[in-house]
């Protein structure tokens, strides 16, 4: 496990728990929109799992989980071992997943050695490749989805990103090449509530919105998307924007709710 953050304790990404949260370096994924360059890209120093474990031991009384979060936390060797390892401590673990590497995900979960995933979907099916950086990678996600709602327990999560305008994003181009101007349309968002349903065969998902919010130039995976860079009503989600999106989705998946 290359383990490159470390947040002692979170009362807030973990529904119910107190938990303290780990951040795995590297993704397949290379979403223009990501805030997490330096753990994408590896470059922050490395805590060693015995000292999060010792710290865990401390705090024993009150710690009840941990988040395992990234970058995304399947592609690391160790992560069976480690996760084995919690749970033998009797804390519950949540794992954050953009979905795609389903087969790790599939022996996750005949170990039972997660009880909480929270996935990404991160946008309809269309703009998969745009969202990602990262080409024809839906089908994986679609596989990634059925396994993750067998888990225990589980989310789905979107976060409203800025897109550049809809002849850019046709081309499914990889590399920006221009600065985006507006934020998903009706037909984009009932694409993705509508993909959900039919690939898992329900609509009865927790599905949480969150809002994109831009960070200094060295955050960002882009530096395009940098607060500064973008256009100023770009920078986070309008609330506005959030409520419609919300309400847009109320109609497919009912449990829908906004963080
Ligand atoms: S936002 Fe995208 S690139 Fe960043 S960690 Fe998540 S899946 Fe990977």
């Amino acid at each position: 496990m290359k383990i490159v953050g470390f947040l002692h304790s979170t009362f807030i990404d973990y529904p119910g728990k107190i938990a303290t949260e780990i951040f795995t370096a590297g993704c397949n994924f290379s979403c223009p929109t990501c805030h997490s360059r330096k753990i994408v890209k590896s470059m922050l120093q490395e805590i060693n799992e015995d000292y999060v474990f010792s710290y865990i031991d401390s705090r024993k009384e009150w710690i009840d989980g941990i988040v395992v979060s990234g970058g995304e936390p399947t592609l690391q060797k160790g992560l069976e071992d480690f996760l084995e390892k919690c749970k033998k401590k009797g804390i519950s673990v949540k794992l954050d997943t953009n979905g795609s590497n389903y087969k790790v995900l599939e022996n996750l979960l005949q170990k039972k050695i997660v009880d909480y995933v929270a996935m990404d979907i991160k946008g309809p099916p269309s703009l998969y490749s745009v969202l990602t950086g990262k080409k024809g990678n839906a089908e994986d996600v679609e596989k990634g989805m059925l396994v993750v709602m067998q888990f225990p327990d589980y989310e789905f999560r979107t976060t409203i990103v800025p897109l550049q305008e809809k002849e850019e994003t046709k081309k499914e181009k990889i590399k920006l090449e221009k600065l985006p101007t507006r934020w998903p349309t009706e037909e984009e968002i009932e694409e993705m509530a509508r993909w959900v349903i039919k690939v898992t065969g329900k609509n009865n998902h927790k599905y949480f919105l969150q809002r994109f919010v831009s960070r200094e130039e060295d955050e960002m995976l882009d530096e395009r998307f940098c607060k500064y860079k973008l256009p100023k009503e770009m920078w986070e989600t309008p609330y506005e924007v959030v409520n419609n999106v919300y309400d847009i989705i109320k109609k497919y998946l009912p449990n829908v709710a906004t963080r």
